[in-house]
């Protein structure tokens, strides 16, 4: 069972009088491991289907690393960084440091995906918490939104 959210958005080209509308993937996680093999054929496949942007949502510090690389070798690609509330245990100590710094990278547009997941209860409640405060700190600090884990409670 996957531990992140498992849900992503289905890009379609949108005609209306005869103009292209471009879409944006606000959320792909395409700095999962899962693609290693196979992103430029997915990234092609997305563009031939009008998707002429998309935002690569970090969820740990693996992919969030990740998605910063990614944003820089590709002018479709924009970066989210953060930790997942179910990827908190995993959280060492330079993490908060490590995200800090990816997040002033000039293609990353948002903290995240972050939040509090009560549903699956992967991780303890207190270290979701102590984990979504310093993520909602720094992007406040950074005049950065939120990227919130879309599986987790309000
Ligand atoms: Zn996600």
């Amino acid at each position: 069972m996957s531990r992140r959210c498992d849900h992503g958005s289905k890009g379609k080209m949108l005609e209306s009088s005869g103009e292209t509308t471009m879409l944006i993937d606000t959320h792909a996680h395409v700095s999962s491991p899962e693609f290693a093999d196979d992103l430029a054929a997915v990234l092609e496949r997305g563009t031939s289907a009008g998707v002429g942007q998309l935002i690569c949502v970090g969820y740990d510090l693996a992919t969030s690393r990740r998605a910063v690389e990614l944003a820089e070798a590709d002018p479709r690609v924009f970066a989210t960084v953060g930790v997942h509330p179910n990827s908190v245990t995993e959280e060492a100590e330079d993490w908060r440091q490590t995200i800090g710094r990816l997040a002033q990278h000039p293609r990353v547009v948002a903290i995240g995906e972050t939040g509090l997941d009560y549903y699956r209860e992967f991780t303890p409640v207190d270290d979701q918490k102590r984990a979504l405060r310093w993520q909602l700190d720094l992007a406040d600090e950074l005049g950065l939104p939120v990227r919130r884990a879309p599986s987790t409670t309000t």
